[in-house]
């Protein structure tokens, strides 16, 4: 049997064994109560595109701190609020191959990231 990892739509990370399942045998698409009543708004989608904009203007190389996405999204708001949602959109954009997330010049799993993260166009090292 092909094991196939769930990804929850809204945060990224991997929804564990326990929840692939809701009450009625559904799948589920969320890791959690939180995203699943969050969800994805116009602006979370907008964050991704920034996020790429952002590394596209770079060397293909390149890596951006997440921050720098906050600061453009926020466009003269309070930037630190918004880093949850550059780094729940790094998570995504993580997921579907577009960019890698890296701690220390390698590439982490969204699920393993703690701390300081850098992101960068996928192409270079490998996918995790
Ligand atoms: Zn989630």
């Amino acid at each position: 049997m092909i094991r196939v990892e769930r990804v929850c739509t809204v945060c990224g990370r991997s929804i564990s064994r326990r929840r692939k399942w809701g009450p009625d045998g559904e799948s589920v698409e969320h890791c959690s109560d939180a995203c699943r009543r969050q969800g994805l708004s116009q602006k979370d989608r907008r964050t991704e595109q920034v996020i790429i904009d952002l590394l596209q203007r770079r060397a293909p190389d390149a890596t951006i701190c997440p921050s720098e996405a906050a600061r453009a999204v926020a466009d003269g708001e309070e930037w630190r609020m918004e880093m949850e949602r550059v780094r729940r959109a790094a998570r995504r954009l993580h997921r579907a191959g577009r960019i890698q997330i890296t701690q220390k010049g390698q590439v982490v799993s969204p699920d393993r990231a703690k701390g300081p993260i850098r992101l960068r166009l996928r192409g270079v090292g490998m996918q995790v």
